[in-house]
């Protein structure tokens, strides 16, 4: 039979990665998810996302980072496409190819990112037409953090992270990344946050004022003082060397430095794009970590970049 979206042409959507510049852990709820407050920042390493007309569901993945993502039904951004199509009642599958430049198991929410772009890629492609407050609903059922990147920007997170509301941020910042070669688990991060804090009950955590206050002056001085992640002990009791990554980058001058999400990637802040320069070259010659990125944010969320419809 031959597929309604025969000839269409193909949809290609860049999604972001993100970094938690404040992530508040609380003690697991009764559905075993940890209440989190936390302030996501969209920021520009970007997977690219293709959907085409296909007889059969697929999905390939190249890039820098292909290695280590699962190219079967767990890849999340087929699932998305799936979800998406038994929702919306198409009947055609589509085959999926992803660029991948965000690392993986980095605590940069790459598969995350690729299930926001997939939802959007097949919403253009099948012309859907839905809200962006539609496509983050079916973002949420798919996984915490794929709401804000379908949101993009600079966003507070609440619930499990999938409850987003707006942070008012001014200005651009600078960010260098200390990426390392092995990732670390997510629920692996989690249980051993769990396992230091012992019987210890952590009340669901409020967003602190003084982040939003540095986000609403643009004031990176103040934003670097105000880093902070409940899983970055956990991180460092699973990968010491980090600790060490961390003082490298603070002593060749970062303003700050915080581990991002559930790591092990360690996020530095700088002053301006020189500064960064100067940090990247100095993690890079002294070892510390196995590949050294800078980036921007705040950043556009997931966004159609090849195969507009008017
Ligand atoms: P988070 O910051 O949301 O905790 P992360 O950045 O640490 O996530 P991901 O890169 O999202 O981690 O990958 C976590 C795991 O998800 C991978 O080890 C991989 O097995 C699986 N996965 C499924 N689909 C994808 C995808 N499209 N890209 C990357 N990983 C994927």
């Amino acid at each position: 039979m031959t597929s309604a979206w025969a000839g269409a042409a193909p949809v290609t959507v860049r999604v972001p990665a993100k970094v938690n510049l404040e992530l508040l852990v609380g003690s697991p709820r009764a559905d075993g998810f940890h209440p989190l407050a936390t302030v996501y920042q969209a920021v520009s390493l970007y997977d690219d996302v293709t959907v085409e007309e296909s007889d059969r569901w697929s999905v390939t993945v190249d890039g820098p980072y292909a290695g280590g993502v699962p190219t079967d039904g767990s890849n999340l951004a087929l699932r998305a496409a799936r979800r998406l199509a038994a929702t919306a009642g198409v009947l055609d599958p589509v085959a999926v190819t992803i660029h991948k430049d965000i690392p993986v198991a980095g605590g940069m929410a790459g598969g995350s990112a690729d299930a926001a772009a997939a939802l959007v890629a097949c919403d253009q492609f099948w012309q859907l037409g839905l809200e962006k407050s539609a496509l983050e609903m079916e973002a949420a059922e798919l996984g915490s953090d794929v709401p804000f990147l379908v949101r993009g920007g600079t966003a507070i997170g609440s619930g499990r992270g999938e409850l987003l509301a707006p942070a008012l941020a001014r200005g651009t910042f600078h960010w260098v990344f200390a990426i390392s070669d092995e990732g670390l688990s997510t629920p692996a991060v989690y249980a051993e946050c769990d396992r230091l804090r012992g019987s210890a009950s952590v009340a669901p955590p409020e967003p602190k004022p003084e982040t939003m206050a540095a986000l609403r002056s643009g004031d990176v001085r103040a934003l670097a003082a105000v880093l902070e992640n409940d899983l970055q002990e956990a991180a460092f009791s699973l990968r010491p060397a980090l600790r060490a990554v961390l003082a490298e980058g603070l002593g060749l001058g970062a303003l700050g430095g915080v581990v991002s999400g559930s790591g092990p990637t360690v996020a530095f802040l700088v002053e301006d794009n020189e500064a960064g320069i100067d940090l990247a070259i100095g993690l890079t010659a002294s070892g510390a970590a196995a590949n050294v990125r800078r980036a921007t944010g705040p950043v556009h969320g997931a966004h159609v970049l090849v195969g507009a419809r008017d």
